[in-house]
């Protein structure tokens, strides 16, 4: 093994510099690593060169361009900090190991590994990989969707809007669509797919061992066969907690694959090492903007520690209620609020025109409008 040889950062102002090592470049942990790289050593641990808005992905597969400025090269705004390009395998108390077998000394670690996607190490493999889906989709009559939820719902929306001729067929095996919020929010969702003639079939499974997009034939749990030329699964993206099952960590995983963190976002035990964003346990819907407001929270109590502030100077996180937008299409989004439930081009002019790509970089320091090459 060897021990990943880590220079001083390029722009010390003066003084010993505490490293922080942040583990996973996603919506938290790539801002959490902007905001302390000029009062931090900073070391972002991913196994990808840039930074993927997950949500944009489906309008990417419509639009390939639209990928452009959703994925976001890390080194555009860590200009200040070290990028390690490797997946983070294991922790001990003072250092993490990459899959490349290097060893990065912290003396803060922050946990940001929500989703574990495997997606291509460089930004042109990945712009590549939607010039293929979206050619699978355009020279589609057909196209199966498996899966009814966020991913789901938002791919169906899409090809319905920009391939109105296409036939789409939705199959979810649960009861309703949007599991993750409430009934209202799924039945005006299931209508507004209907109204754009995308086929629902709930309480069903596809056999994907057993179904071919070589014979365009795929079949349900209740023997129902399904004729489609392309088909996407959409069923959930596996948490980024596998990796941490043997580590000092593997009694604060629970049994979501969450870890326990406490109100300041510090892993239970742990005064040295904060956890942030879908990874964590806070009791509260996952997403992304919430995972900003505890990149956030994070940064803050990290300078408070690492000037050597008492502990009751840091803040507390505090479980926010549920606030969520499903884009359906360019112009259209089902949203759920604490008190209500609305769909139509209200909701979707929150979300549905730039999915927050354009506020996402900004957020980052960076155009809001401009490509990066
Ligand atoms: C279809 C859909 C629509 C959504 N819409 C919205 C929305 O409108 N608004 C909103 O706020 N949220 C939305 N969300 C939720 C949002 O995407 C997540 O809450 C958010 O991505 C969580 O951020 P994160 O940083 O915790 O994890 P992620 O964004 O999943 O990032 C995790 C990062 O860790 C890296 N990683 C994983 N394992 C390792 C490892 N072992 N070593 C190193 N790196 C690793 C990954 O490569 C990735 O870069 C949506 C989600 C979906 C699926």
């Amino acid at each position: 093994m060897e021990a990943y040889q880590q220079s001083p950062a390029p722009e010390m102002a003066g003084g010993v510099w505490k490293r922080v090592v942040v583990v996973g470049g996603g919506v938290a942990g790539s801002l959490i690593a902007k905001s302390l790289q000029f009062q931090a050593d900073v070391t972002l641990i991913d196994p990808k060169e840039y930074f993927e808005i997950p949500w944009a992905s489906l309008r990417a597969k419509v639009e390939p361009t639209f990928a452009e400025r959703s994925l976001i090269y890390h080194k555009d705004y860590l200009t200040n900090g070290r990028l390690v390009l490797s997946k983070a395998i294991s922790i001990s108390n003072s250092q993490v190991l990459t899959a490349e077998g290097r060893l990065v000394t912290y003396d803060y670690l922050v946990i940001a590994t929500g989703h574990d996607d495997p997606l291509p190490k460089t930004k042109s493999e990945r712009l590549k990989e939607y010039q293929t889906e979206h050619e699978r989709i355009r020279s589609a009559s057909s196209v199966l969707i498996v899966g009814g939820g966020p991913t789901g719902v938002e791919l169906a929306g899409e090809i319905a809007v920009d391939f109105p001729d296409k036939k789409v067929v939705l199959v979810h095996e649960g009861s309703r669509l949007l599991e993750f919020i409430g009934p209202k929010a799924a039945d005006k969702t299931l209508e507004w797919l209907k109204s754009k003639r995308v086929e629902v079939k709930l309480r069903q499974s596809v056999d994907l061992n057993n179904s071919s997009e070589g014979n365009n034939t795929f079949i349900t749990s209740s023997g129902e066969i399904i004729n489609a030329d392309c088909h996407f699964v959409c069923t959930g993206r596996p948490s980024g907690s596998a990796w941490l099952h043997e580590t000092i960590l593997k009694n604060s995983v629970d049994g979501l694959g969450r870890l326990k963190v406490d109100e300041n976002l510090r892993v239970k035990g742990f005064k040295n090492i904060f956890a942030i964003g879908d990874i964590t346990d806070v009791r509260e819907i996952k997403q992304g903007y919430l995972a900003q407001k505890h990149a956030l929270i994070a940064a803050k109590n990290l300078k408070v520690m690492m000037r050597g502030g008492k502990e009751k100077k840091m803040a507390s996180y505090k479980p926010h209620s549920i606030k969520v937008v499903v884009s359906l299409g360019r112009q259209d989004a089902v949203a759920q609020f604490p008190l209500t439930t609305l769909i139509g081009l209200v909701p979707g002019f929150i979300k549905s025109k730039d999915l927050f790509v354009g506020k996402i970089r900004k957020q980052l320091g960076l155009d809001p409008r401009l490509v990066d090459y």
